[in-house]
């Protein structure tokens, strides 16, 4: 076994990591309404905080138009206006806000090292995780062409732009039953495109959304297009895939939700850090602190119910205030230690 290593025998990439290695009290990682918020309590607390913002600049909401449900905003504003606005208000206070990706990390001693964009280490004394999640799609085209145009992942955000309207939902899991029981209350009528011929979802949830009167549930169904002029007007869809009943049919439709799930970014986290099956990181019930003392998580990567902007910027303040206290803790242990 190596012990030791002499430097001159360091690889290139080894030489380049010590080279490049900037210590900092605070670092957080994401560049949505969590990681913002984050930075506008941490830089206020005087944590001097760095902030990656990742390949998405400001998050998912960049990728929306209306943003009519964050409060402040009595006439609404649109996502990249109001991450815009989140980002100067960081920075206004000290931010660092810098362009990189988190590529890896090391939680495994006292100072917690995390390497961007593979070539330069950070070592902090706390690190704030907000990297969001991202939403699942079919991979259609008619997906990308009609984004904002009438797809949406996002019932409780989308969903007042369909009023007595006609709208889809795809999937048959408990989020679908809950986004399509959701849009029955505000739409004409609600089909759930479903793969197969039951449902994933709950015994609970398959009773509300049978028990309500404008779902349509189409059994053994894919979408596979979309078509419209200026927006969503329809689906097309494939019956009874693969069998000899395989039908084309085409559905008029106004908005179309998906409903397949949430992938949370949180990959390079799980050597050191505890997630759920799914890949959400645990945090401790009413605080923002993983399982690694000085490393704490906000907004979608920690948070599989709400994924709401609202509530990422609220645990992104919780994280920033969690991070400020874990410090003075440090700070007092140390006098306490020297007296
Ligand atoms: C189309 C759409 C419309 C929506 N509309 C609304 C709405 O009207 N109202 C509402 O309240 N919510 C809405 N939402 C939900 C809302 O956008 C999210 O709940 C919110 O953005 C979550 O914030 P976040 O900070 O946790 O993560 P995100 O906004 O997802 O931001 C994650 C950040 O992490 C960065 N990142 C990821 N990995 C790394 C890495 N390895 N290194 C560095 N950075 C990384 C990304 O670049 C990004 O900046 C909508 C979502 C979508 C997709």
């Amino acid at each position: 076994m190596e012990l030791f290593k002499p430097m001159d025998l360091q690889s290139d990439s080894e030489k380049a990591d010590i080279e490049n290695v900037e210590k900092v009290r605070c670092l957080i990682i994401g560049s949505g309404p969590a990681g913002y918020t984050a930075a506008i309590y941490a830089s206020r607390a005087n944590l001097k905080p760095v902030l990656y913002t990742g390949m998405e600049m400001g998050g998912q909401l960049t990728t929306t138009t209306d943003v009519d449900n964050y409060p402040g905003y009595p006439d609404g504003v649109t996502g990249p206006e109001m991450m815009e606005q989140f980002k100067k208000q960081a920075e206004r206070f000290g931010t660092d806000v810098r362009f990189g990706l988190a590529t890896d990390t090391d939680f495994s001693g006292d100072k917690h090292k995390v390497t961007i964009d593979n070539n330069k280490q950070i070592e902090a004394d706390t690190v704030i995780i907000a990297t969001g999640a991202t939403a699942r799609y079919l991979g259609l085209e008619a997906e990308k062409k009609y984004a904002g145009m009438g797809v949406s992942a996002c019932a409780t955000c989308d969903g007042f732009f369909y009023r007595q309207k006609d709208v889809a939902v795809v999937g048959g899991g408990d989020t679908a039953a809950e986004e399509a029981t959701y849009l029955a209350g505000l739409c004409n009528k609600v089909y759930m495109i479903v793969r197969r011929n039951v449902l994933r979802a709950s015994k609970a949830m398959q009773e509300k959304v049978m028990n309500t009167s404008n779902i349509e549930i189409l059994w053994e169904h894919q979408a596979i297009d979309l078509f419209g002029e200026n927006g969503v007007e329809g689906a097309v869809l494939v019956k009874k895939k693969g069998t000899p009943q395989e039908e084309i049919i085409r559905i008029k439709i106004d908005g179309f939700f998906l409903a397949i799930g949430h992938t949370p970014n949180s990959d390079i986290f799980k050597k050191y850090i505890d997630t759920d099956e799914t890949g959400y990181i645990k945090t401790i019930p009413g605080t923002s602190k993983t399982n690694i003392p000085g490393v704490f998580a906000a907004g979608d990567v920690q948070d599989p119910h709400y994924r709401q902007a609202v509530t990422a910027a609220g645990s992104g303040c919780m994280a920033a205030i969690d991070a400020e206290r874990y410090l003075s803790e440090q700070k007092n242990e140390d006098i306490q230690k020297d007296i």
